[in-house]
């Protein structure tokens, strides 16, 4: 038991402790509570997987709730890829809740603090009201409304919410302590006018909750026990913890029972950004194809290059849950895909940038079935057969007409072995009017077949292949960081870091016969090139595989 305590992050620490102290009956209540304006990330998985992990260990339940408070930014296509990415990574909510579901509750509690006294309606802008905010250092300025009448206030409100007030015009305030040395409790805005039309709700409310008012009144109201979020809004919990303090005055019948906050530290990677209003712009400026561009972040996107849910949760393990913010590098997510896939991908043969080559002693017409792995860790994956013929195509990068001393790859008079089947020596090579290689010749020995016995000579050099006739062309996407500084949530404008070479398609690739079955999300090694994925935009006569990640870290290489 203490063994295993080592290996308990601090928040299923917090947890073991109040389940033997037997706090709110030893029920254990999470939710995951995403704003539907974006599709989730790779940050939000590291939420993901604390919240319904939580939950899973310790026979709880969470929740997904869609903290839907603003309806000018959110829309019904974030709600659902939110639900598909979820089950995607695995997880299973216990029921689906709708911030908006409590507009009702929220209203009535706004109600009854302008009751109490302790909120009042704000004539003044967003902007004046900010100004008045005073520093940590310096209270702030009363408003000239603060005392208006309760009457008034409640007048106000309601008429707010007719639709008579225009956007911007009034705000409800919660009076709390403009001398606060916490910001927050600065007279927060409680309430706003929106003339927007909600996803849920329609037309039926024009003032809204903000987010700071639903948030931690919503986890009440569901009997949320631990309430898990991320670091930022530690400074707010003062805060919900004063709305549920008002709240609870109103429902005596509920005991001793309120939600506590844990906050953790955000997910911050190397060369790409995690803001949701970020990447909404990537995609609404046309600087990606979409969401779920390979190239995102996103879960979408990680999913469409080729990562696996595997991948992702073992990366979040890896990286763990602290309280110190930290930048994690990219290159410990792409090592985990790498290590799920090798034990997992499929070995094939494909070349991007086709180069003939004629071995000219091996007979026109005859073909050779050569016996390829299918993966060397893992040997129930068995073996599949690859046709050897007279004409191949091999990798242009892999020919040079004049190779230095350590070039182990074909050159004339130089020898190599074409995986799973014989040792070639270049005899010569042609080239096209313009100087461009063209074809490459070469001899083979028929001595040296892979797997037989009198195969015993060894060279430096393997090179993969496919055969001219028994391969199929294809589109093959390459995709390097989608930035090219480390960390460009940093710069004044992250769109100028841009990595112009992100993306670099070959249209003229050819890959073995094998691949004809594949179907869309399919992963496969390709010999010596990488683990690459089907993408669904492929067709049945044209197959287009994205690189989900090459074989060895760049940097190592
Ligand atoms: P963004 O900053 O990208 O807009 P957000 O915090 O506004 O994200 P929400 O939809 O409100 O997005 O987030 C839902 C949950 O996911 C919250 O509990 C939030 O703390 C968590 N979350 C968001 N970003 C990250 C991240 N980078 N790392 C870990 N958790 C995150
Ligand atoms: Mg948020």
């Amino acid at each position: 038991m203490e063994e295993n305590k080592k290996n308990l992050n601090f928040i299923e620490l917090i947890v073991e402790k109040d389940l033997a102290k037997g706090l709110n009956e030893g029920r254990i209540q999470t939710r995951f509570p995403p704003e539907p304006n974006g599709y989730l990330h790779i940050g939000h998985a590291k939420a993901i997987c604390m919240d319904f992990g939580i939950a899973q260990k310790y026979d709880g339940i969470c929740n997904l709730r869609f903290d839907d408070t603003n309806p000018t930014k959110e829309d019904v296509e974030y709600v659902d890829s939110i639900m598909e990415d979820i089950q995607w990574l695995g997880y299973h909510w216990e029921n689906i809740y709708y911030a908006s579901d409590y507009f009702p509750q929220l209203w009535n509690f706004a109600i009854q603090l302008i009751q109490a006294g302790k909120a009042y309606i704000d004539e003044q802008s967003a902007e004046e009201i900010a100004r008045q905010k005073g520093s940590p250092t310096q209270a702030g300025t009363l408003s000239p409304y603060r005392d208006r009448p309760i009457e008034e206030s409640l007048k106000l409100f309601h008429q707010m919410n007719e639709g008579l007030i225009p956007e911007g015009k009034m705000a409800l305030r919660a009076k709390i302590d403009m001398a606060s040395p916490n910001m927050h409790f600065r007279d927060p805005i409680i309430y706003r006018v929106i003339h927007y039309p909600h996803h849920r709700t329609g037309t039926q409310w024009r003032a809204y909750p903000m987010y700071d008012f639903a948030h931690g009144q919503s986890d009440y109201f569901e009997g949320v026990t631990h309430s898990i979020c991320t670091l930022e809004f530690e400074v707010h919990r003062p805060l919900y913890d004063w709305f549920i303090d008002e709240l609870k005055i109103m429902r005596p019948e509920d005991g001793d029972y309120r939600p506590r906050q844990f906050e953790f530290n955000r997910l911050n990677l190397t060369y790409t950004i995690m803001s949701k209003r970020k990447l909404l712009q990537l995609v609404q400026e046309g600087l990606v194809n979409g969401w779920d561009d390979p190239r995102m972040p996103t879960l979408t996107g990680l999913r469409r290059r080729g990562y696996t849910p595997e991948s992702i949760h073992n990366f979040i393990h890896k990286i763990g849950y602290t309280k110190f913010e930290a930048l994690i590098d990219i290159a410990l997510l792409e090592h985990s895909v790498r290590e799920d896939l090798n034990g997992k991908a499929k070995r094939v043969s494909a070349v991007i940038d086709p180069l003939k080559l004629t071995i000219v002693n091996y007979p026109e017409g005859k073909i050779e079935r050569m016996e390829a792995v299918n993966n060397p860790e893992d040997e129930s994956m068995g073996s599949h057969e690859i046709a050897f013929t007279r004409e191949l195509w091999i990798e242009r990068e892999d020919f040079m007409e004049t190779a230095p001393p350590k070039f182990f790859r074909m050159a004339p008079g130089q020898e190599v072995r074409l995986k799973n089947a014989y040792i070639v020596r270049c005899t010569g090579f042609k080239k096209d009017a313009n100087g461009n290689i063209e074809e490459i010749f070469a001899e083979y020995d028929p001595q040296t077949k892979s797997g037989t016995p009198e195969s015993k000579r060894k060279v430096k050099g393997t090179l993969h292949w496919v055969s001219v006739p028994y391969s199929i062309p294809a589109e093959v996407r390459l995709y390097d960081r989608l930035f090219k500084i480390e960390n460009p949530a940093e710069e004044k404008d992250f769109r100028e870091c841009l990595n112009p070479n992100s993306l670099a398609i070959k249209t003229n690739a050819r890959v073995e016969k094998e691949l004809e079955t594949a179907q869309p999300f399919d992963s496969f090694q390709f010999q010596r090139l990488g683990y690459f994925n089907v993408d669904p935009d492929s067709t049945e006569n044209r197959l287009i595989f994205n690189r989900t990640v090459s074989l060895k870290d760049s940097k190592n290489k």
